[in-house]
Formats: structure tokens, sequence, C-alpha cells
């Protein structure tokens, strides 16, 4: 194996240096922060990536991590849209941001090296390598330097790049027990909640505003402070609240992989946050991206093998996700009112057919104890 250089160390790019590592490459990470780590509240983690990041040996997951219940939807005056019922699909496991980055970067053996305060500018290919800032090689670049990579748009200088969705996102921890989590849409702004493993709450919301406009737990309260029970009791109850504008990336995007660099997490593919799902997709694209490396005949195949496993699916999560949002956020109070009703006729519809499955299972279940 050879050498490998990987710019970032958010949740994609330290994954990966964790796949890479124990593939044989050496890893150098390059962090422009002068500290390893992660801000944030909570965040949601769906089994695919739990299953990636346990087959790359990150320990101590099922720990930190507390299910989530299946969502419930009302209205900011507590009327339900949909109760909580089990649909018998998939949910995330939640856990606090910063103690998932340090569980994985628990796994950072000898073969990684890293250099925080490392603000990468500049980088240039070759036939045998990569060069950054004119003063670092390897044989290969993995780009995971976020939304506004200096990667890409370098690759890319054409491509538009980050979008902005129309709205703003709120997060914050709360001293309190939220059992009964859930999901309430308003006109153009939502508030989410969900208990973490140790006691506190993970909320979140979003709002309608310019790009640029700010916002700070005052404001939240001003905005969610009189919604529905728990809601002001958990705002209450939390110190501090982040803001972040919510961009994801202008499609089609770009591809993944230009000869030996290859774009991963945000860089590659940033979504809006309605699935949940970004982080979850930088994991699998590092899980990916490992297994084409040992699998391919040579690093450039595998990095085009890369992209074209993952560059489809992160493309449709981007659509999708955007569109939950813009349903979200709708601000035509006449749209609110055919959201919900349609969301309740759908829910409705499937509870009926978990319902079903979970009879003709039992039925299976049955009639094969009985042969
Ligand atoms: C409100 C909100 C809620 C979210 N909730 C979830 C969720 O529940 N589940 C989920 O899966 N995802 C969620 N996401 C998405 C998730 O946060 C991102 O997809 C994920 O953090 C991206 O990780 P990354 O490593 O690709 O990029 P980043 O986390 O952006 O990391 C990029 C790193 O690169 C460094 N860097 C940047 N430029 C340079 C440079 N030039 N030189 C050196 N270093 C550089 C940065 O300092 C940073 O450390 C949420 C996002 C938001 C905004």
């Amino acid at each position: 194996m050879g050498t490998v250089i990987v710019v970032g160390a958010g949740i994609g790019g330290v994954t990966a240096a964790v796949a890479l590592q124990r593939c044989g490459w050496g890893v150098t990470v390059l962090e422009r922060s002068v500290t390893l780590g992660e801000v944030g509240a909570g965040i949601s983690v769906w089994p695919s990536a739990v299953a990636v990041l346990t087959e790359l040996g990150v320990k101590g997951i099922d720990q930190a991590a507390a299910l989530s219940g299946p969502t419930a939807l009302r209205k900011p005056s507590g009327r339900w849209v949909v109760g909580a019922a089990d649909l018998g699909v998939e949910l995330p496991v939640m856990i606090h941001r910063a103690q998932l980055h340090g569980l994985i970067t628990a796994e950072f053996g000898p073969g990684v090296t890293v250099r925080t305060g490392y603000l990468v500018k500049t980088v240039t290919q070759d036939d045998s390598g990569v060069l950054i800032n004119d003063e670092l090689r390897a044989d290969l670049v993995i780009a995971a330097d976020g939304l506004r990579s200096v990667i890409r748009s370098a690759l890319h200088p054409q491509y538009a790049g980050p979008r902005y969705s129309g709205y703003t996102a709120y997060r914050g921890i709360a001293d309190v027990r939220a059992d009964d989590g859930g999901e309430t849409w308003g006109q153009a702004q939502r508030f989410g909640v969900t208990q973490l493993i140790d006691g506190r709450a993970y909320w979140y919301a979003t709002a309608n505003q310019p790009a640029g406009q700010g916002g700070d737990l005052a404001a939240v309260i001003r905005r969610y402070g009189g919604w529905h029970d728990p809601i002001p009791a958990i705002l209450a109850a939390t110190d501090t609240a982040l803001q972040n504008d919510i961009y994801d990336l202008t499609l089609p995007l770009v591809p993944f992989a230009t000869g030996r660099i290859a774009l991963l997490g945000d860089a590659a593919h940033a979504m809006t946050p309605n699935l949940g799902r970004g982080a979850c997709t930088a994991i699998e694209d590092a899980g990916a991206l490992a297994r084409h490396l040992q699998s391919a005949p040579d690093p450039l195949t595998a990095l085009t093998r890369y992209d074209a496993e993952r560059r489809p699916i992160a493309t449709k999560l981007v659509k999708r996700s955007r569109q939950i949002g813009q349903l979200g956020q709708l601000d035509n109070p006449l749209a609110v009112g055919v959201r919900d009703v349609l969301m309740s006729v759908g829910a409705s519809a499937a509870r009926g057919a978990a319902a079903l499955r979970k009879m003709k299972q039992s039925r299976r279940d049955h009639s094969s104890a009985g042969s």
C-alpha cells in the first residue's frame, strides 16, 4: 500500500483515516482547526452507518447511543398529525456528535498522523502523486473538507457549489428528559426533539429566513416558546443554541473521483439535514472507498469504482432531503393545511400496511411452528 492525505478531520475524514489505516495505507490527516473534535449537539446514526463503523472496529457505539422511537408529528398547538406507531421500518440511534467523533478517532493507530492547524490552500497532481500546498506529497488525496471544499473548487472551478435552502437550523442540548420525542411542523418552521442516552434531550428547529441573518437561543424561545408542551420546558432547560444556515450542493453533483483525488462526505454531497443522513453517508463513503482500494487492481480504478457506486446513492439522498425540507418549510397556510391532511392519511395507510405485514408474518410463524 502507499500513502494518502485526508484533508479535513470531520466525521467523514476521521472515518476515512480509520478505514484506510486498516487496509495498510500510511495516512496523514490535515485539519485547519487547532484542535481535533466536533462541536454540535446530537446526531442520528442509521443502521447502515453503524454497520460500517462496527466493521471498521469502532467500539462503544451501543453504550453511547440511544435508539430513537417511532416519529410522531404534531402541529404547534399540540394537535396530532401523525401519532407515534411502529411502522416496522428501521430507526437510527442518537448519539452526541463529539462522542461519536471521539469513538472514531480512538481507533487511530501508528498508521495515522494528524496535523492540526494546517490549512490546505492548493492541490496539484501528476502521474505519480498529489501535492498539497507545494510541500506535502502522497499517492492519493481524500478531500473531506466539507461543504465549502477548497479541493472541490480547485478541481471544478465552474461548479456552482453550495445552494442556500432558504432556512436556518438551530440545535441544542437540554438538561431534561424528553421521552415522547417527535417533530412539530408549523408554518415555515419546525421543531424536533429526541432523547439521548445520558438522560438529556437533543432538540433541533428550522425557520425560513435570509442567509446570514443569524440567531440565538433568545430567537428560538421567541419563535417556539409558545408551542405545545414539552417544548417550553425543553428550551428553559437549554443553555445555548447553535445556529447554521442550511445549504446543500447544486445538482448534478460533480464526480467524486478525479485522477488520484477523491471527494468524500459533505465535500462531495452536502445535503440538507432533513433525513439526518449527511454524516452517515460520509461514513458509508469511507467504508466503500476502503473496500474498492482493497479489491481493485490499482488505486485509480478503485477511485473510479468508488465514484460509480457512491455518486448515484448520494444524489438521491440530496434530492429527497431537499424535497422533505421544501415540504416542511411551506409558508402558505393553505398549502400547510393540505400537507398536514395528506401526511395524516399517508401515515394511516402506512400503519395499516405495517399491521398487515405483522399479521402475515405471525401467521407464517404459527404455521411453520405447527408443521
Ligand atoms: C443542523 C444539522 C443537523 C444535522 N444532523 C445530522 C444527523 O442527525 N445525522 C447525520 O448523519 N448528519 C447530520 N447532519 C449532517 C452532518 O453534520 C454532515 O453531513 C457531516 O458533519 C459532514 O462531515 P464531513 O466530515 O464530510 O464534513 P465536515 O464536518 O464539514 O468536516 C470538514 C472538516 O474539514 C476541515 N477543513 C475545511 N477546509 C479545510 C482546509 N482547507 N484545510 C484543512 N482543513 C479543512 C474543517 O475544519 C472540518 O473539520 C446535520 C447537519 C446540520 C447542519
